[in-house]
């Protein structure tokens, strides 16, 4: 069991940031928040993959006009996702000249390497906690080392040059973001925001340095914190990189909201995003989104393409009913499926999943056993092996996820 670490809850609309509640899956938009079609558009469809919160840039006065647009066209389609802000530089002008968009956000990103410097630094930071205390918001102070707050880290850099022996510059690097984000947690509770209408995050683009700045930022507060990698990449880099990165500090229990940031392929759909994410939680038992196919990963004694043929149609179709599965059958996402390629591994695979399926390897009798919680259920032969697991596997979320439903 992961023992996450203590924190308090931060409420963002509907949906509780902590400790005490499960690790959140967060996305954000590529729209250009102006266009509020395609922007409500995109948060719908992140938020149907699964997105607990949905974060959209507002970056000029038509993004911020375009805020209750959104809004009332995600009611329209049944969808109550939280929609963040995201600000930069002239979030504490967007926030005082459109009330209604800050009423509508339900929580605002301040990048505080992005507010300006010095007293008007301080202004702006303030001008923003204030709106936040007036509509009852939490925020995220949200520190990114692309840009981090210059005044702080020339400070430290200062402080180090003067030691006896200086630190590196990327421990330097890493201990102002951890000052930037803290002290400026500090300074909006001191303007009267709530200890627990904090979020805090520290992004950075490396696995290791993340572990770093994360690590000692848990140990210094139990504000919620945002979990990330940032401009982790494209494709399998993205991915890959973003789950060697996440997964030990979820392993730590550090880490309340996630969020995976891949650059889509061009025109593809932003959700995967989000499917990383869920996929990164539930490989690690954190928690449990979608039923999971086990499946061999083939070899020389399976010569036909017909296993990864039944391996991805199987999931295909898992993908394709679980929106019904899911509400209908409560439970079903934690169900174990296991597609497996020949009697060496298969059978074994098989009883240790609810339901599972071993094919014929070459020169084996032509003939696939399923089993079915441990037990041999039947034994499928001829041209239709995929519709009758398919049969088998629809009566079994039937039988067993129907008999969870209380009363
Ligand atoms: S289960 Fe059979 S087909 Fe699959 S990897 Fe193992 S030996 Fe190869």
């Amino acid at each position: 069991m992961i023992q996450r670490r203590q924190t308090v809850t931060t409420w963002v609309g509907r949906v509780p940031v902590g400790s005490a509640h499960p690790v959140v899956v967060q996305s954000m938009t590529n729209t250009d928040t102006a266009n509020a079609e395609a922007t409500a558009i995109q948060i719908a469809q992140l938020a149907r993959a699964g997105s607990e919160i949905v974060r959209v840039t507002v970056n000029n006065k038509a993004a911020a006009s375009a805020l209750p647009e959104i809004v009332q066209r995600l009611h329209d389609v049944g969808v109550d996702v939280p929609v963040v802000g995201d600000f930069h530089y002239n979030g504490h002008i967007l926030l005082r000249e459109h009330p209604e968009a800050a009423r509508l956000l339900a929580k605002y990103r301040i990048n505080p390497g992005n507010v300006g410097a010095g007293q008007q630094h301080d202004r702006n930071f303030a001008t923003m906690i204030e709106v936040a205390k007036e509509y009852g918001k939490p925020v995220r102070i949200g520190v990114n080392w692309g840009s981090l707050d210059q005044g702080v880290l020339a400070r430290m850099m200062d402080e180090n040059a003067r030691l006896p022996h200086p630190r590196s510059g990327t421990d330097v690097m890493i201990d102002a973001m951890i000052v930037s984000a803290l002290e400026s947690a500090r300074f909006a509770e001191e303007l009267g925001l709530g200890h627990d209408q904090i979020i805090i995050s520290a992004k950075v683009s490396s696995a290791p340095e993340l572990w770093q700045v994360y690590r000692l930022l848990a140990a210094q507060c139990d504000y919620p914190l945002h979990l990330g990698l940032t401009e982790a990449g494209m494709g399998m880099k993205g991915m890959v990189a973003s789950s060697a990165a996440l997964a030990p500090l979820l392993l730590e229990g550090i880490g309340d909201t996630i969020r995976v940031s891949l650059t889509p392929e061009p025109g593809a759909s932003r959700k995967l995003e989000v499917e990383v994410a869920q996929q990164i939680l539930q490989s690690m038992g954190i928690r449990q989104f979608l039923p999971q196919v086990t499946a061999c990963p083939g070899c020389g004694r399976t010569t036909s393409s017909f296993f990864q043929e039944l391996a991805q149609q199987i999931q295909g179709y898992i993908a394709l009913r679980m929106p019904e599965w899911k509400s209908a059958h409560p439970g079903v996402e934690a169900m174990q499926v296991a597609v497996m390629g020949c009697i060496v591994n298969g059978p074994g695979e098989s009883k240790h999943a609810n339901i599972g399926i071993s094919l014929p390897g070459t020169g084996e009798d032509p003939r696939a056993p399923v089993y079915q919680d441990g037990a041999l259920l039947t034994t499928l032969r001829g041209p239709t092996i995929v519709q009758d697991f398919q049969a088998l596997l629809e009566a079994y979320v039937e039988k067993t996820y129907s008999e969870r439903v209380p009363g």
